[in-house]
């Protein structure tokens, strides 16, 4: 009878550890590959000139992405703000055209329970309309699904990955597709560095918007958006150089 108890209290704690477990630490289970995938991206400041879209104070820059609405994710201290379930995609309340560097830090929950799309699931959406994938992809063979894939269109040339719970950054450098008399002359392109790893190297996009992407017409400007796929990835220091 006791040793039962005893198993039943244990059960009782494991059920509550599990529903209570933080997803900003990683458990043992948890294998790093190397040291350094553990170890926060260094944080890059907005340089002179840029404009700063989240600085870690307020959502002013940002709106819901009805393009009106009153953003409600969460900050969280240390400058970060999260995603909360259900709420929605954010946008910019500028649109940006023609070539810009976006940088973006991020980080994705531990939730080792998840698989494939199912963890730490978000994404960076340039002009609104071509997302470049925010994953927890960590230690994957990366596909056109995965972290810092261009989402269906082309996957990474490498996994640059960090571990979740872990800082990340993007930067990437964007071309927006041209137009001559209505018709689509050029593609919109994009470099992008992720952790400071070129893993696409001006890359032609074929289409005018990814899955679940704003859409309009691509011979207009778009904002930044970053997606609510319910998950609470974190985002800090967003930036960008026109
Ligand atoms: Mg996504």
């Amino acid at each position: 009878m006791r040793s039962l108890s005893c198993v039943l209290v244990l059960v009782a704690a494991t059920v509550a550890g599990a529903a209570g477990a933080d997803p900003w630490k990683l458990d043992d289970q948890f294998k790093a590959a190397k040291p350094d995938d553990l170890k926060d991206v260094l944080t890059t400041p907005a340089p002179k000139g840029a404009v700063v879209l989240f600085d870690g104070k307020d959502f002013a820059s940002w709106v819901k992405k009805d393009g009106k609405s009153e953003v409600k994710w969460t900050l969280r201290e240390g400058g970060v703000m999260e995603g909360v379930k259900g709420h929605g995609d954010i946008i910019t309340q500028e649109k940006f055209d023609g070539k810009f560097k976006l940088h973006v830090e991020f980080r994705v929950p531990y939730e080792p329970g998840g698989q494939g799309q199912g963890r730490g699931n978000s994404g960076v959406y340039v002009q609104g309309r071509y997302e470049v994938q925010v994953l927890d992809s960590y230690g994957l063979k990366s596909g056109k699904n995965d972290c810092g894939a261009i989402y269906g269109v082309a996957a990474p040339a490498v996994n640059a990955c960090k571990a979740p719970t872990v800082w990340q950054s993007y930067d990437i450098e964007f071309t927006a597709p041209k137009f001559e008399n209505g018709k689509k002359a050029e593609p919109a392109r994009m470099s992008v560095y992720h952790n400071g790893v070129k893993v696409h190297d001006d890359v032609p996009i074929p289409v005018d918007n990814t899955t679940s992407g704003l859409g309009g017409d691509p011979s207009t400007p778009g904002p930044i958006l970053l997606q609510d796929h319910g998950h609470p990835v974190q985002y800090r220091n967003v930036w960008l150089v026109k």
